[in-house]
């Protein structure tokens, strides 16, 4: 199959979808891998290197659609993109068709085979295309609030770790998922006082099983959030209902109790937020601050570690890449139900329920 590797051109995005490991790999099986001129240089690798692996580069997006079975980004295609696929190509990237009807209908149009990585499940229920990104926005959570409890940055001036004969910083995180395990983990790390809450016991007591002595695990409910957050420098959200709007669970009221100069980073900001005085935020202007607690809401924080979020991104993708280019989309969808649940619009018809139920559209 002939696979084409594009250039994002979605603002502030520098991540790629193949690395040039990724291409000796798929050449490797004997597929032809064409790249953008400049694809990976966010991500830190230059032309050379997908040469050396075997790729070809070529000039323009317009010539890599036109001569690629199978086309991958990392970002949903943008508008200027739409008129370039073609029934039957495949494309293979982060869709979030629900959240954009402009693009599904555009999708619809072309009569591509479109399979969104956010939609790829297991039969466990994992989400493993997403699964990366959280574990990078998780670790990113606390190295942010580290930074940002420091004075000049606005923060009430405590080292997370403290230092021997000094009390260390406590950190709350609200959920325990992939970002909430990520996060206190990277705070136990630290040598900070961590506690976790979720709202589901079997996950708790998992958690209890794996996390290190300086992580203390509580139920989730309204009054514990309320008690914990006065003591807190750091609140970390990463709370997740699946296919919902986050809930609410730091109301304003709560927030007036806490310390003058802690930090809240809101994980969770992409679906709503946790906190009732989030709001999203970008990397350029990352924080603000509300009843003397600096906010930090950035939607997508894995954009602010492009090398890091490539390599884990595509150590995820690659596998189903490579399945699909050798099967064909068909009967790679046959044999792999987590890959049929990853297609959501095919020949000019949505396949993804969440996306025809957000739409009204015939499913
Ligand atoms: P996940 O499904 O792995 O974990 C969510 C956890 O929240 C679950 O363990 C669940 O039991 C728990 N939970 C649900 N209700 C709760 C409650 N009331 N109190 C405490 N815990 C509760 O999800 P995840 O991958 O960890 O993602 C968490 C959030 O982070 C999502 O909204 C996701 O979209 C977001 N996210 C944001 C970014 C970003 O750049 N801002 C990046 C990646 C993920």
């Amino acid at each position: 199959m002939i696979i084409g590797i594009l250039k994002e051109i979605k603002t502030e995005e520098h991540r790629v979808a193949m690395t040039p490991a990724g291409v000796e790999m798929m050449t490797a099986r004997g597929h032809e891998i064409l790249v953008e001129t400049r694809a990976g240089a966010g991500s830190g690798f230059d032309d050379d290197l997908y040469r050396k692996a075997g790729a070809r580069i070529i000039d323009t997006a317009a010539d890599v659609f036109a001569r690629s079975d199978m086309v991958m980004h990392v970002k949903e295609p943008q508008p200027s993109e739409y008129g370039l696929l073609r029934k039957g190509q495949i494309l293979f990237t982060f869709l979030h068709l629900a959240a954009d009807r402009a693009l599904t209908d555009a999708l619809i149009k072309t009569g591509a085979v479109c399979i969104a990585y956010e939609t790829i499940q297991k039969k466990d229920g994992s989400l493993p295309l997403l699964t990366p990104m959280s574990e990078v926005a998780g670790r990113m959570a606390v190295q942010e609030a580290a930074k940002l409890l420091e004075m000049s940055n606005g923060g009430l001036g405590v080292l997370l770790g403290g230092v021997p004969g000094v009390e260390p910083g406590n950190v709350l995180v609200i959920g325990g998922g992939v970002v909430g395990i990520n996060a206190a983990k990277m705070a136990c790390g630290l040598g900070a006082r961590v506690i976790l809450l979720d709202a589901d016991l079997g996950r708790l007591r998992y958690l209890s099983d794996v996390m290190p002595k300086n992580c203390f695990l509580l139920m989730s409910t309204p009054a514990v959030i309320r008690e914990r957050i006065q003591t807190a420098d750091v609140v970390i959200g990463a709370v997740l209902l699946a296919g919902a709007r986050a809930p609410r669970l730091v109301t304003r009221e709560m927030l007036k109790t806490m310390k003058k100069g802690a930090v809240m980073v809101d994980v969770a900001i992409d679906q709503g937020g946790c906190f009732e005085t989030s709001r999203p935020t970008t990397h350029t202007d990352p924080v603000f601050v509300e009843e003397q607690v600096i906010h930090y809401c950035v939607a997508n924080m894995p954009g602010a570690v492009p090398r890091t979020s490539t390599l884990a991104l595509t150590n995820a993708t690659l596998p189903y890449a490579l399945e699909l280019a050798d099967k064909g989309w068909q009967r790679a969808m046959r044999e792999n139900p987590e890959i049929a649940l990853g297609a959501n619009v095919i020949d000019g018809k949505v396949t993804f329920p969440g996306v025809a139920q957000a739409f009204d559209y015939e499913y």
